[in-house]
């Protein structure tokens, strides 16, 4: 079409594109690394699943289909897009093998398809953004940049198809020959037969083809321009951010190693983050898919995983210089709604400046329960709990900034390895008559009963360690427990952000646990389950781990538990189960509790809307169980409620006459909320051990 023009378009677009991915890329550089290129078969299985085949999204159903199209459309497009700057140099340039042949047709027909797809799908998206821009889209974050990159995408899909409809008008008025169907430009063709132009002349075409080709040409660089100074850069970054995702158990928090040796600690400033995390901070598409399922967001409090992360993707961008000796240019905190006017850039953070409480406030780091339902709904594999840990270790260890009730529970497991702060000589009184043998005294054991501190010292969650007793010896299964020798698992410590507290309490548990032999161990608690199954290994104490629901759901199968048989036709007992976070989101355990109940005749097993992946907190994780929940923030109106609250209320839309949970942390949040409600003499919550036990012979 024009070679000279195009050869200035494509040297300037690339090469200042080349800059701008090049001075991101030396932030990468510049903090502290991190090995995500181990496993490549399993990372390339999880980008194909994730990032090709988008399985994470239809759980939005319209936005996650729109933006389906578009991801799907634009792979396809790319081609389109080499081939018409092919052609600003030869206006028959088709990449080769896609001429007037077999290829050349499949080619045309994914190409229109891709087109009127992403054209409809952009439309919607639009649309969708204006009109329910207060409702289901408030999640989004709803800047100038996201109408800007919508209407660019829409407006090329719109010129490629005027630039084939005129290139075939041009054709058919030159040689004569009336356009007909084309399999090679079926769009095109289409409507060159609806709007043949007879009233147009060649020259007249000609602008038409040209403005349509130019567009589109033009379009693409200035689109691949803007990208990396917009969340749009996600376009970019977020299928190597699937494929770098984290391949570890997703309950696993990475050691601090040589602890007494370092001179920082944690989250402190940006570029304690290391390149993965920054990574992160590229990636984000602000779709808010996190915040909206986030307890502490959804129920009033100042957290909001979105807007962590934008906070830090601002601040990083202000400090730039600083971190690679280069500023972007002046207009992207503008593009970015950084407010970054010279009367307030001299208050604003600096590279120097601690991040909490200068760009994060404190009630944010705090009020995490560590859930994971942001990670669990994020399209493109960003973390939140390893980065809320580790501002917790920067604010515990670095600064000794801790909650006052948590300096308490911490406290307690210092002296006597329980957040209770109750006696070690305790720790057995739950079994007492119930004559549990002692690791030490037992010659021959099949498992270990890990009772946990809930279990062990919190009256209600006695009962439960006492049902798990009965249950295991109905089934003739050999177990001791480690008494007075067993200590927290330090999983609220390392929640907490004391990693010191954690190692301790982890090492003597090992060297009680080796002292033994101890090979398995059932859990009753899915958090000191997470911690010996996902977080020991770390530190040399390698155990077969088994959550109680899983050995009980075992023993039922095997026939060694026996549940007695119901007669008459008396009414089921309504059951709803509330998943624990640290059982399902952790630790993929959504079946067995549900197997147990439903094999139970008299109970009949409901499912609230927010179950399995989708269950929402009970506000007892992450160390809060320990702690006041953080105060709402000021904006949160009729959305302010306590967690334990809100979760009650979701499972009260099943009726139930029961709830049962698997993890001690949810029985004492939800006894709470009940409690709270005047709803005790309703409802009975019950452990899924307890309610077995009732009916088992
Ligand atoms: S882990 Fe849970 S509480 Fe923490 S940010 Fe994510 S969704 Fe919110
Ligand atoms: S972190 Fe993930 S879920 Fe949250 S806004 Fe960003 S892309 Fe969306």
């Amino acid at each position: 079409m024009n070679p000279v023009i195009m050869t200035i378009l494509l040297v300037l677009g690339w090469l200042s594109f080349a800059w701008s991915i090049w001075l991101k890329f030396k932030v990468l550089t510049k903090v502290p690394k991190e090995n995500r290129f181990d496993r490549l078969f399993e990372r390339t299985k999880r980008t194909l699943i994730y990032a090709f085949a988008q399985a994470k999204l239809p759980r939005y159903p319209l936005a996650g289909i729109c933006h389906m199209i578009i991801f799907w459309g634009f792979l396809v497009l790319l081609l389109r897009s080499i081939i018409l700057w092919g052609r600003g140099y030869d206006e028959n340039f088709s990449l080769w093998i896609f001429g007037n042949n077999t290829p050349g047709k499949i080619y045309g027909v994914l190409k229109d398809g891709a087109v009127l797809g992403v054209f409809l799908a952009s439309t919607i998206a639009i649309i969708n953004r204006i009109v329910n821009r207060k409702g289901s889209a408030s999640r989004m974050t709803h800047t100038f940049e996201a109408y800007l990159i919508l209407l660019i995408i829409w407006v090329m899909m719109v010129a490629d198809t005027i630039y084939d409809w005129a290139s075939i008008i041009e054709h058919a008025k030159k040689t004569g020959i009336h356009s007909a169907f084309s399999w090679n430009e079926p769009l095109g063709s289409i409507f060159s037969l609806a709007i043949q132009g007879e009233n147009l002349t060649i020259s007249s075409i000609k602008i038409f083809k040209h403005a349509g080709f130019w567009t589109h040409s033009s379009l693409v660089l200035i689109f691949l321009n803007i990208l990396p100074y917009t969340k749009h850069f996600h376009v970019i970054t977020s299928i190597p951010n699937v494929f770098f995702q984290n391949l570890e158990p997703p309950g696993r928090i990475e050691p601090i190693h040589n602890i007494y040796e370092q001179e920082t600690y944690g989250l402190g400033k940006i570029n304690n983050l290391s390149w993965k995390g920054i990574f992160d901070l590229y990636t984000c598409t602000e779709c808010g898919r996190c915040s909206d399922n986030c307890p502490a967001w959804t129920t009033g409090k100042m957290l909001s995983p979105k807007q962590l992360t934008i906070d830090l993707k601002h601040h990083l961008t202000r400090n730039l210089e600083e971190i690679i000796g280069y500023k972007e240019p002046r207009s992207v905190p503008d593009l970015m709604k950084i407010e970054d006017t010279e009367a307030n850039s001299s208050k604003l953070p600096g590279l120097e400046e601690y991040l909490v409480p200068g760009v994060i406030p404190e009630e944010v780091i705090w009020a995490c329960t560590t859930c994971m339902a942001c990670e669990e709904v994020c399209p493109v594999f960003i973390t939140y709990v390893n980065k809320m840990i580790e501002f917790r270790r920067h604010l515990v260890l670095e600064r000794g900034e801790i909650p006052g009730e948590l300096q308490t529970a911490l406290h307690g497991l210092e002296t006597n390895r329980n957040p209770w702060n109750l006696s070690s000589m305790d720790r057995v009184a739950w079994a007492e008559g119930l004559d549990v043998p002692l690791a030490s005294e037992a010659s021959k054991i099949d498992y270990l009963l890990w009772v946990g501190c809930a279990a062990s010292y919190d009256d209600r969650a006695k009962k439960v360690a006492r049902a798990m007793v009965e249950l295991m010896k109905k089934a003739g299964v050999k177990f001791a427990i480690l008494g007075e020798e067993e200590g927290c698992t330090g999983d609220l410590a390392r929640r907490a952000g004391n990693e010191a507290l954690f190692q301790e309490l982890a090492k003597s548990n090992i060297e009680t646990l080796d002292k033994y032999g101890i090979k398995r161990i059932v859990t009753i608690c899915p958090h000191c389950y997470n911690s010996l199954a996902n977080e020991y290994p770390d530190f040399g104490g390698y155990y077969l781990v088994m959550t109680h629901v899983e050995l009980l759901d075992s023993l039922l199968q095997k026939g060694m538990l026996k549940l007695r048989s119901e007669k008459g036709e008396a009414k089921k007992i309504n059951v709803v189960y509330h998943d624990s976070c640290y059982l399902g989101r952790y630790n993929g355990i959504y079946d067995e509790p549900r197997k147990i109940l439903n094999s139970i005749n008299a109970l009949t097993l409901s499912e609230c809307h927010q179950s399995r992946n989708k269950g929402f907190c009970c506000g007892g994780g992450g160390a809060q169980v320990f702690k006041e929940e953080e105060k709402p923030r000021k904006d949160a109106g009729a959305s302010a409620s306590r967690m334990n609250a809100r979760r009650l209320d979701q499972l009260l839309t099943t009726k139930p006459d029961i709830i049962a949970t698997a993890c001690p942390y949810c029985m004492l949040m939800l006894s709470d909320a009940i409690k709270a409600k005047d709803m005790e003499e309703k409802i009975k919550q019950e452990d899924i051990a307890e309610i077995l036990n009732r009916f088992c012979v």
